[in-house]
């Protein structure tokens, strides 16, 4: 039914919607288009190079990492670029975890990035259709950030290969999205000045479908930020009179903001966790510390709740006889893709298709969606969807701070379909397809569309030149960029190292050895696909 309703919408979006600056109509019907000349054959390469895409996707699995302490990644990941002839500069803006990878001289620059951080307590075992952590307790990829890298990796090395053969100019720049799910370093970037000069920035997401978008997509932008409320300890039974609860302010402040809701707009996303609600009950706490998102649709929208989240704080210690502190961890600007390198994109992606996934895909992705008692049944998909047109009525949801740098460069996100529609987002159901064929397969589908557009922005100047035009004469117009974050916004570089010293050691007895094993899952011992729990009654 709802390819059904998809068709539909494509039909009517492709008789209506003009497509580009020029008022083309877009080419999203009859026969599909296909790859020539050297985007061909780079596409080729790319399939040549689906063993060391599945490594690496395999690889940033079993790391594990979480956000800011992504160290074994960086180490892996720098290596293999390094080796393959990139200039690697490591701990760029202050983040020790993080590196720029560069090679090439000249124009186009083509800036590829991908986040490569985990999510807490998502250990999973890849390969199964069940609930089973690697290590109770782990952080894991339960949003598969351990697959984009791969996909740019590849995708440049084939480039790489064909530019040198053809003595071709541009330059191809690397990064890392770095603690995106605390969207706390591509702001960071932006703002230490790293996509001057770059032509086009060409950033890869997983997903369960191939596709691209231009305009604001369906999500918001954020603002992170961290209270901090200081107060005087005491003894909770002998003196307790003589304390001053920061605890106290952080639950005031909450039941305030929890209250104020009602009468914020309904697009409006904000959520909170406290990490410091001091230390044990018969200490009346001197410090106490709340962290919250604040999200909303347009960059005013964001700015205009901050300040209501603000002044709740500082009533929260006035009723309370504290002092109030506040750290920015993390920003991310509402996104705006660009359209004519989107067009370009979505051609390639119908020329590549989707994946020819096998029996055993499509049965392991079915028994997952049934595990997850999923709307519908209906395995991997097979066919594109329409082009994402920006939306008519916007629509809430996540962020992600690839936003800033879409308001300093012109900028895509491709989404690529190495994961399983029915997942829950944030959560150890989305890690489970991460290290299979599923993930592989997907991520060789993505790095192939991707190697395709950045030789179309290599060897079609009009193409940057279109991007440009769009950039500054359709997007910028419409919004001043002021970042949230200023110069004394320093990286919370020192989040996870808690978690990730108490785990680390157990993990690292699960890395992969790609020396030993073909596929992580034949080091795991996982006859792919599980698809029931061996020790369930
Ligand atoms: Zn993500």
């Amino acid at each position: 039914m709802q390819h059904f309703f998809a068709l539909i919408a494509f039909v009517l979006l492709s008789a209506t919607f003009p497509a580009s600056a020029q008022d083309e109509p877009i080419e999203v019907e009859g026969p599909l288009p296909q790859l020539s000349g050297l985007q061909a054959e780079v596409a080729q390469s790319v399939g040549d190079k689906q063993k060391l895409t599945q490594e690496i996707v395999d690889s940033l699995f079993s790391f594990s990492e979480l956000g800011f302490q992504e160290f074994e990644t960086q180490r892996y990941l720098t290596e293999i670029l390094e080796d393959s002839g990139f200039t690697i500069e490591r701990g760029v803006s202050g983040i020790p975890s993080s590196w720029w990878a560069t090679w090439g001289s000249g124009k186009p620059v083509i800036a590829l990035g991908s986040d490569v951080d985990g999510i807490p307590k998502s250990s999973q075992l890849p390969g199964v259709t069940y609930r089973q952590p690697m290590v109770e307790g782990a952080p894991g990829h339960g949003e598969g950030h351990n697959s984009g890298q791969a996909v740019n990796i590849t995708a440049a090395l084939a480039v790489k290969e064909i530019m040198e053969r053809e003595n071709l100019p541009g330059t191809i720049v690397l990064w890392p999205g770095i603690a995106e799910e605390l969207v706390a370093t591509k702001a960071w970037f932006a703002r230490d000045g790293r996509y001057e000069g770059v032509d086009a920035v060409l950033f890869t997401h997983v997903d369960d479908e191939m596709n691209v978008s231009w305009g604001q997509p369906t999500g918001t932008g954020l603002i992170s930020v961290e209270y901090t409320f200081h107060g005087v300890a005491a003894h909770g039974a002998v003196d307790p009179w003589k304390g001053k609860s920061a605890l106290d302010a952080v639950e005031l402040m909450n039941i305030a903001w929890n209250y104020r809701r009602e009468h914020l707009h309904p697009l409006q996303r904000s959520h909170y966790v406290i990490v410091d609600g001091g230390d044990q009950p018969n200490v009346v706490p001197s410090e106490a510390t709340v962290w919250y998102f604040i999200r909303e649709m347009t960059a005013d929208k964001i700015r205009e709740n901050f300040a209501k989240l603000q002044r709740t704080a500082e009533g929260a210690a006035m009723m309370t006889d504290t002092t109030m502190s506040r750290r920015i961890v993390g920003a991310a600007y509402p996104r705006h893709f660009n359209k004519p390198i989107a067009l370009a994109m979505y051609d390639n992606m119908r020329a590549v298709g989707m994946p020819e996934w096998s029996e055993d895909d499509q049965a392991f992705a079915r028994a997952f969606q049934e595990f997850m008692e999923a709307e519908e049944v209906t395995g991997l998909r097979t066919e594109l969807e329409p082009i994402n047109e920006p939306l008519e009525i916007p629509e809430s949801g996540g962020s992600d701070d690839i936003g800033d740098v879409s308001w300093n460069v012109p900028t895509v996100t491709m989404r690529f379909p190495s994961n399983i529609e029915g997942r829950t987002g944030h959560h150890w159901s989305s890690a489970i397809a991460m290290a299979t064929p599923v993930a592989h397969k997907g991520a060789t589908a993505g790095a192939k569309v991707l190697a395709a557009t950045m030789l179309d922005l290599i060897q079609d100047e009009s193409l940057v030149d279109d991007a440009w035009k769009y950039f500054r004469e359709e997007q910028a117009p419409n919004e001043t960029y002021v970042p949230f974050i200023s110069d004394d916004d320093d990286p919370a570089t020192e989040k996870n190292i808690r978690i990730m010293s108490e785990y680390k050691g157990r993990l690292q007895k699960f890395y992969y050895d790609p020396a030993k094993y073909d596929t992580y899952l034949e080091q795991l011992g996982i006859d792919y696909p599980q698809l029931t729990d061996p020790d369930a009654e």
